[in-house]
């Protein structure tokens, strides 16, 4: 069984970027900036939005961490994003998700300049990925396609069922992995909360790509022997044996189903540190553009 590690392979990736970053400066060019906006302090987007921040020192890109107090309007948090549409110092940025109740985040999602929405969000990145036009593609499912890249997983003609169809995780998913590309050519199914025989879907997949937001959801039953298994979920449950007094696991029954796998990929350690290296990768393209 091939462990897929997301830790060590985003460790690589931001390796690369250090050097990359190097050259730029070598070069007398602009070193890449990347600013984040957090509104309010719930605990999982704070460690997040950290780790993000963490990362750009960790590659020798310039952040910025705009932090906003949860009772924000939308009017306030749009002027933020415009400042940071113009100014010509940061490359891209992230308005870290969830948002407060009170805040569209439709409204904010098309409030950041394609050309700085590193998250890859706005529909017309999103429009763009569809069509396979160069763009900024969503951090997370581009994550998850760099992993199975770099561990040379092979997709072409696989049956690959994606459960879970987010905007920002399972549908881009789904698109990333049917397009004609290395990886990608999978034959793929596209599985919601109104499929009625998940089970039997998953048991003829070859590869399951797992994002529905509800702990140790897939269990062994649900596979076959040899099938590829990508954990997007991440959840904090309560461990009073642990000093921050919780764990983290993913939608994934990683003790039981990891047995039957040909590869997994850990909670933690998984599609979690893929998805920051995306947006380092992201935030580099961007420099390179403008
Ligand atoms: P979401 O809540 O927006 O979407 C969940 C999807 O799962 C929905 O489309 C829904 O139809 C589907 N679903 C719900 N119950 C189902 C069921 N019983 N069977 C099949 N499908 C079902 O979630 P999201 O934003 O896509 O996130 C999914 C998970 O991934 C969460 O745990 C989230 O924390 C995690 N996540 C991790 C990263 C990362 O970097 N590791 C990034 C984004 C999201």
């Amino acid at each position: 069984m091939i462990l897929l590690d997301g830790k060590a392979t985003s460790a690589a990736i931001k390796d690369e970027i250090a050097l990359e970053v190097e050259q730029l400066k070598s070069n007398g060019l602009k070193v890449p900036h990347l600013a984040a906006i957090l509104v309010g302090s719930d605990g999982a987007s704070q460690t997040y939005v950290n780790a993000k921040v963490k990362a750009c020192e960790r590659v020798g890109f310039k952040s910025t961490l705009i932090e906003l107090p949860a009772d924000t309007s939308e009017d306030k948090l749009m002027q933020t994003i415009d400042k940071l549409n113009n100014d010509p110092e940061i490359d891209g940025f992230i308005v870290q998700l969830p948002l407060p109740k009170h805040i569209n985040e439709d409204n904010v999602t098309l409030r950041v300049a394609p050309e700085k929405d590193v998250d890859g969000f706005h529909p017309e990145n999103v429009g763009r990925m569809a069509l396979g036009l160069p763009t900024f593609l969503p951090a997370t499912p581009n994550g998850v396609m760099e992993m199975l890249g770099r561990y040379d997983i092979e997709t072409s003609g696989k049956h690959c069922v994606v459960i879970g169809r987010s905007n920002i995780v399972g549908t881009p998913m789904s698109i990333l992995m049917s397009r004609n590309s290395t990886p990608g050519n999978s034959t793929v199914t596209l599985t919601h909360s109104r499929t009625s025989n998940l089970k039997e879907v998953c048991l003829s997949a070859d590869i399951i790509i797992v994002a529905l937001g509800k702990p140790n959801f897939l269990t062994a039953d649900m596979v076959k022997e040899g099938t590829v298994v990508v954990d997007v979920g991440i959840h904090r449950i309560e461990d009073s044996n642990k000093k921050s007094g919780f764990r983290l696991v993913g939608d994934v029954d990683y003790e039981t189903v990891a047995p039957k796998c040909s590869a997994i990929s850990p909670v933690p350690g998984g599609v979690g540190p893929m998805t920051i290296a995306s947006l380092l990768q992201n935030t580099l393209k961007a420099v390179k553009q403008s």
